[in-house]
Formats: C-alpha cells, structure tokens, sequence
C-alpha cells in the first residue's frame, strides 16, 4: 500500500496557491495512485505540486461534503484534464449530498460519475472495499451525513480513514475493534487542547486513549503506522516540534507531500 498526503489542514488553513511552502491544505490523500480520498478547493494545486497522475485514479471518494474535503469544481477539472477516452472517474459521496450537490457538466457526461452512499454501505471501488461508518461529526445541512472507511486493499491491507470526526459512534468503534489494520490516518484538529470543537473533532489526548483501547483489542498491533492530519493552523503547535511529540507515543505527523508504502 501506498499513500501520498496532498493536504494535511483543516478548515483554517488560508490558501498557499502554487507551493504549499511551510503551510498546510485542507486534508486530501492519494491511496496507492488511484483513490484520491477527499477533494478541497486547493486539491488541484496539490496535484500539481506533487505529481499526482490523474490518468491513473479510478475513483474519488469523499469522507464527509464539508467545504474544506469536497469541491465540486476541482473535481470537474480533474475529470476534464483526463483523455476523453479514459475510463470515466467515478466520485463517491454522501448519498443526499450526490442528490442536491453533484449535478455533472453536460461536457463531463462520459468521464465522471456519481455514485451515492450511505453509513454501514460497503462499495466496491475497482479491487478495494470500502466500508463507511458513520462519524460523530455534524454537517449542518439536512440530511447529509460523514463516514468513516475502513478500506481493504487488493494486497490484503487495511486502513482507517478517520476524518473528520469526535469519538467514533459505537458501530464505527465495534468494527474498528473487530479490524486488524495496517496504517491509519487519525484525525487530530484540536491538537492537545481540550477545546469546544471536541464534541466534533479529536485532540491528541482521544487518540491516545482511543489507540490504546484498539491496541488491547488487537486492531492495532506493533506494524500498525499512524499519521495524523487534519491539523487546525490555531490549535496545534508548529510541525517539526509538535511531530517529535507525537512520535515519541508512536503517531506520525502528516506534512503535505509525504508519501508512505508499507
Ligand atoms: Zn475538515
Ligand atoms: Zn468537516
């Protein structure tokens, strides 16, 4: 399994353009060159900075329709910058937000697709399963809703997807327990503050009582790689400083352009 980290912020991040620099873009990663899981405004010059292919993604997929992880745009831009003849993309969404928010250029017809989903679905996306649980993370418009993944690749791996989200609903955390997985991406927005946003978000002090509930249940073991991303540019503290904190509890801070294989 491969993953490349296109952004690593959350919502808070002002917009870097071209070159991200020492900054962050709302959060966005490539699994294995062909699934771009969450697509922001700035997901685009992500692609460009760190050469993403986009003739070789199969599928997008969006964890949760917050401005900051879906842009319909952008997505149209990636669908329109592949050959007329590629096979067309398909995007993966909250099933009410694929309704309401999702309606394809005429021009697009035949090379992006919509597919809706729902908490507890497991998709299909070419090889891989994608499961979606739900998450403990309100969207504010009626009727849409934020998951989870646990994805299982074709090479038998499995990774947590955890943004956005507080602690997890007890379904989502029943599954966890019951997963062996190989890497996770935590979400850690409030860093090590106990701040108002924890009835949606994580800080550091839920990952570490959340990983080591996992770790006596199995579900993480020694091999088990954690990052963290999702970041607030306001909650948490500058990255080289706060990434030796974090790995002395074994997590990994995620930093734009960081590509990781097992
Ligand atoms: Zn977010
Ligand atoms: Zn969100």
């Amino acid at each position: 399994m491969k993953i490349k980290f296109l952004g690593t912020g959350a919502a808070d991040w002002p917009n870097p353009g071209k070159s991200v620099g020492a900054g962050r873009r709302f959060s966005s990663l490539v699994l294995d060159d062909r699934i771009l899981i969450d697509c922001g405004p700035m997901t685009l010059d992500a692609i460009d900075e760190f050469n993403v292919d986009v003739h070789a993604l199969d599928a997008i997929l969006i964890g949760h329709p917050h401005g900051d992880h879906f842009n319909l745009d952008v997505i149209c831009q990636i669908a329109r910058r592949r050959d007329a003849s590629a096979k067309p993309i398909v995007l993966y969404i909250d099933e009410e937000a694929a309704k309401n928010r999702c309606t394809v250029p005429e021009d697009l017809a035949d090379r992006l697709q919509v597919k809706g989903f729902l908490p507890l679905n497991c998709l299909q996306v070419g090889d891989y399963a994608v499961h979606a649980y739900p998450a403990s993370h309100p969207i504010g418009i009626p009727g849409e809703l934020a998951c989870h993944f646990i994805i299982k690749t074709p090479t038998n791996e499995t990774m947590l997807y955890g943004l956005d989200g507080s602690w997890f609903p007890p379904t989502t955390w029943h599954a966890i327990q019951k997963a062996k997985l190989d890497i996770i991406v935590w979400e850690l927005t409030c860093g090590n503050l106990d701040d108002w946003r924890l009835g949606e978000h994580s800080n550091f002090g839920m990952l570490k009582i959340m990983a080591n509930a996992f770790k006596n249940d199995g579900a993480i073991q020694k091999h088990t790689k954690m990052f963290c991303s999702h970041l607030a540019r306001t909650l948490c503290p500058s990255h080289d400083i706060y990434a030796r904190e974090l790995d002395t509890f074994g997590f990994t801070l995620a930093k734009d352009g960081m590509e990781w294989t097992s």
